[in-house]
């Protein structure tokens, strides 16, 4: 698990809520207690649990976003977020949140998300580059220092925003997702994502969206297959999404087309085990894809909902599917190919998960 620790990792799919701290989130709920909007008590009983079904999973976000709803909190979940990533030794996030709307709180969608960049922007402990200018043009990129893997100088992170398309939203909701990540764009963020409860809304209220995002150059990743649905797993395939999240339920048929289009898969290991996708998790589909040599990355999904880390990933990875350790940096190193990021970022990657495979192996 330590040595997992050391590898410079990619995370490519956490969703900024859940990614909340435990402590962050017992504090938050104390105050919201003690001012009668929540019971604490039965919270903590909420939070606490292990082993939640994938309603509980979203009945536990709709508390999230009770406990985080106001600009200034906001910043502080996605400043802590970054922290914690950083502490992991993960060197490049597509950070994904959903811009929301809150009327009691005079919080627009655009100033959530200025609140999650004011977060980003506050962080001293770590040096954090989200601005899309440090481009292939831009020579500062090649300056970026290496991390120093053990930890003792201040670590670097490169931040990237993906806004996510809640399937509760209307097309007008999602549309204006869409042209707010347009907006944004100098400002880190580089794609969109669909997610929320896989069971509730229909393909055709986002297929809008989500085709206008293509049409304006914006990557989309798409939560795919989380349940059985095979006519919208086809829809979703028919788009041709940058990349897939979970994938799960996909049948021969589907799973030939993600192949032989390489269409790279977030895989969730930990998460897909305890929203009870899968019998256990040796029969995951990470297996197979390995095998096909498949593109893929190990991500956390909600390192905070389900207690996890991205080096606790690699390690459940290499403890139950065989792979040397050589096998883990090369899938840590294989995710910079389909990162959202330009050229210029991924060749910084490719440098920093070169020497550190130098120093490790
Ligand atoms: P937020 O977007 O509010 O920062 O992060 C929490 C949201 O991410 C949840 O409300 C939900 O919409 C989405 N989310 C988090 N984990 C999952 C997951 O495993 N599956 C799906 N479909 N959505 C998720």
């Amino acid at each position: 698990k330590e040595w997992c620790h050391l590898i410079p990792k990619i995370e490519l799919h956490a969703h900024l809520n859940g990614s909340i701290r435990d402590s962050t989130l017992f504090e938050l709920a104390k105050v919201l207690g003690e001012k009668g909007v929540i019971v604490f008590a039965a919270v903590e009983d909420v939070i606490m649990k292990s082993g939640r079904s994938l309603p509980e999973c979203f009945q536990l976000f709709d508390l999230f976003h009770i406990l985080a709803t106001d600009h200034e909190t906001v910043a502080r979940i996605a400043k802590e977020a970054i922290e914690d990533f950083a502490a992991e030794n993960v060197v490049y996030i597509e950070l994904r949140t959903t811009p929301k709307n809150n009327e009691s709180k005079g919080m627009t969608k655009r100033s959530y998300m200025e609140a999650v960049i004011k977060g980003l922007r506050a962080i001293e402990t770590v040096s954090v580059y989200f601005l899309n200018t440090d481009d292939s043009t831009d020579n500062s990129i090649e300056a970026i220092p290496t991390n120093d893997i053990h930890g003792a100088k201040k670590k670097n992170i490169y931040v990237r925003l993906l806004l996510s398309i809640d399937r509760r939203e209307t097309t007008a909701a999602a549309m204006e997702t869409v042209d707010l990540a347009l907006e944004l764009k100098d400002l880190g963020v580089v794609g969109i994502d669909l997610s929320g409860n896989p069971v509730v809304g229909e393909w055709n209220t986002f297929l809008p969206a989500l085709t206008y995002a293509k049409e304006q150059g914006l990557p989309i990743t798409l939560h795919c297959g989380e349940v059985p649905n095979r006519k919208e797993v086809q829809s979703m395939l028919d788009i041709c999404p940058q990349r897939i999240g979970h994938a799960c339920f996909l049948e021969n048929e589907e799973w030939e087309r993600v192949k032989s289009s390489k269409i790279p898969v977030e895989i969730c290991l930990t998460s897909n085990l305890r929203t009870q996708r899968l019998e256990s998790i040796d029969r995951h589909h990470f297996a197979d894809l390995y095998k096909a040599k498949h593109p893929m990355v190990l991500c956390t999904d909600d390192p905070g909902l389900f207690s996890t880390s991205v080096s606790n990933e690699y390690y459940l990875a290499a403890s139950t599917f065989g792979l040397s350790k050589g096998e883990l940096i090369d899938l840590a190193q294989n995710a910079i190919e389909f990162v959202f990021a330009s050229d210029g970022v991924k060749k910084a990657l490719t440098d920093i998960i070169q020497a550190a495979k130098r120093e490790l192996q």
